[in-house]
């Protein structure tokens, strides 16, 4: 490098020494800082958690809960029961479980994941998340990533759930069947669509590669995500699976919409 530099004519790839020097300085800076908690910003003791307010505000889900949606119920309406919306509207998938409700806490952890660069996360969240999903991940074959289509996953050069389900493995150990699924179609973004909008806009977005088809066939299989909404998304994901043969699909998040009228019921 330093003979390089020397030399009459400049390196032609000077700048790339240069970002290298800057990237080292920024290590430096981050190893001198306190860690920061990843939902509020705040300092914190120790890297790798949240601060004791964000901590508080978190909300696990724990049973009592829906045996189909992992819809977290205000009371035991007896082991095994469906939730009213599991009965009028049945999912592809046999059974979801989701670590954390989708409130401030989890959107920013999830953002942070996903946009932030943040992905010293993932292993965090893929342990409470391997924790909520203990039962379906002691039937199961394998973990699928809900995949991007290649052009989002070109700019934003992450997967978090590919990341999240990554995490899951290690602690797990089940393997993740990277190329299970493929997002043939880029979608337009489900925000802001209804929940008829978002299953026509995921209609014949996923498919089985022709060489993943051993993966898939008589596999039980969970399929990971980082966030359940509407679950339109996962659902054609479950479709999908479920027509290339395999023998069960699960379904793994770590944080679901959970509306407070459900929550009651
Ligand atoms: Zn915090």
């Amino acid at each position: 490098m330093l003979s390089m530099a020397r030399s009459s004519k400049p390196p032609k790839r000077q700048w790339d020494v240069l970002d290298v020097f800057r990237a080292a300085g920024r290590f430096a800076l981050d190893a001198a800082l306190p860690p920061l908690c990843p939902a509020c910003r705040d300092p914190i003791a120790e890297p790798g958690g949240l601060c004791p307010a964000c901590w508080a505000r978190l909300s696990f889900i724990a049973p009592p809960y829906c045996e189909r949606l992992g819809i977290p119920f205000a009371y035991d309406p007896g082991r095994g029961i469906p939730s009213m919306e599991a009965i009028a509207d049945p999912p592809a998938y046999r059974r979801a479980r989701a670590a954390v409700r989708y409130d401030e806490v989890a959107r920013r952890l999830v953002h942070a994941l996903k946009f932030g660069d943040r992905f010293d996360l993932a292993p965090t969240l893929g342990r409470w998340m391997a924790l909520a999903g203990e039962a379906l991940l002691a039937e199961a074959h394998g973990l699928v990533p809900v995949p991007l289509h290649w052009r989002r996953l070109w700019a934003r050069r992450f997967n978090q759930s590919a990341a999240l389900a990554n995490a899951i493995s290690r602690a797990s150990p089940i393997p993740v069947a990277h190329t299970a699924l493929a997002r043939v179609k880029a979608t337009a973004q489900q925000v802001g669509l209804t929940r008829a909008e978002r299953a026509v806009n995921v209609q014949g977005a996923f498919r089985v590669p022709e060489g993943s088809r051993a993966a898939v066939e008589g596999r039980r299989l969970v399929l990971v995500d980082d966030v359940l909404t509407t679950g339109a998304t996962i659902d054609a994901c479950a479709r999908v699976l479920l027509r290339a043969g395999a023998a069960q699909v699960d379904v793994l998040v770590f944080a679901r919409v959970v509306d407070a009228p459900h929550a009651l019921i």
